[in-house]
């Protein structure tokens, strides 16, 4: 499982910097890429990376403002030519409105996708766990921004044990059904009467991850919520050290915000993004210095960045 940064800068381009776009990539889990927003020019950034467009299976919004939400009619329309046998539906989910500004854009500009696309969009009054797989599964909470804007926890359920069949077989249990009640868990008596505990031959069940995505947000209570216990939380940092009134004028969070944060939810990891392009490399580092004072595993990312948890 890796994150990847297509985009991390705020607002507008730069040149080190594309605007909103992260992949969560679950390809040795479940084969698919999740897309976290898609600014405008991330399928050029994707050009750069080894990610197959076709993967994208479902592409979560934060909110609709055009940083986060204009790269997503050419990325659809591409997607559309990257594959033919395999090509496959796709999950959105966002904000009440991306159904309208997709379905708009790729109307008018005589775009037509062989694939279909399923819309679920959110308001106040549905969000919570908004999406759940037999390996996955979603919860959604409203931010605090200047428009409606959602932030994603994403937690893998546990993984269960694997079975030791070396260890089964040279204790001399027979491959085949006996072997796949040890795997279910059922103990089992041999044929010489000796007795199979399953729990001696299954290894403890694995604890799954948690990734949480905001988007753009003042400080919440929310942001913590959502990033408890995370091993990795990823929170927009669009405002410097001192610019606190700044910030919360415009909705946004500083890098000292956002660490506090990252420290009040005890997450393991913090990833900062959404980096104003006022900020170049050496202020860049400075920023990260100073969150790394409240919260020490803190990392500014940069454009094309890859975290493996
Ligand atoms: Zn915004």
């Amino acid at each position: 499982m890796e994150l990847q940064f297509l985009g991390t800068g705020a607002g507008q381009p730069s040149k080190s910097r594309n605007v909103s776009s992260l992949v969560l990539k679950l390809l040795d889990e479940i084969n698919e890429v999740w897309m976290f927003d898609c600014g405008e020019g991330t399928q050029r950034q994707i050009l750069e990376t080894t990610i197959k467009p076709r993967k994208v299976k479902r592409i979560f919004i934060t909110h609709l403002h055009g940083d986060h939400i204009f790269g997503l009619p050419g990325f659809l329309a591409s997607r559309a030519f990257q594959a033919n046998e395999e090509q496959t539906d796709l999950d959105v989910y966002g904000p009440v409105g991306i159904r309208s500004y997709i379905l708009s854009s790729l109307r008018l500009s005589g775009a037509r996708l062989p694939y279909r696309i399923h819309f679920h969009e959110f308001d106040e009054t549905n969000l919570g766990k908004i999406m759940e797989t037999d390996k996955f599964v979603v919860y959604a909470e409203k931010l605090d921004h200047t428009i409606f804007c959602i932030g994603y926890r994403v937690m893998q359920k546990d993984l269960e044990g694997t079975l030791d069949a070396e260890a089964l077989k040279a204790a001399g249990v027979p491959f085949g059904p006996l072997f796949g009640k040890v795997k279910s868990g059922q103990d089992v008596v041999l044929e010489d009467g000796r007795k199979i505990i399953a729990k001696d031959y299954i290894s403890a069940p694995k604890k799954g991850k948690i990734i949480t995505i905001l988007g753009d947000t003042r400080k919440t209570d929310a942001s913590i919520r959502l990033g408890l216990g995370a091993d990795i939380l990823v929170h927009e940092s669009t405002y410097g050290t001192k610019d606190e009134p700044l910030a919360r004028k415009h909705g946004h969070s500083t890098n000292m915000q956002a660490a506090q944060i990252a420290k009040a939810a005890s997450a393991k990891k913090l990833l900062l993004n959404h980096i104003s392009a006022r900020f170049l490399g050496r202020e860049c580092r400075q920023l990260e210095k100073d969150a790394q004072t409240i919260f020490e595993n803190t990392h500014m990312v940069k454009d094309l960045e890859e975290v493996s948890l």
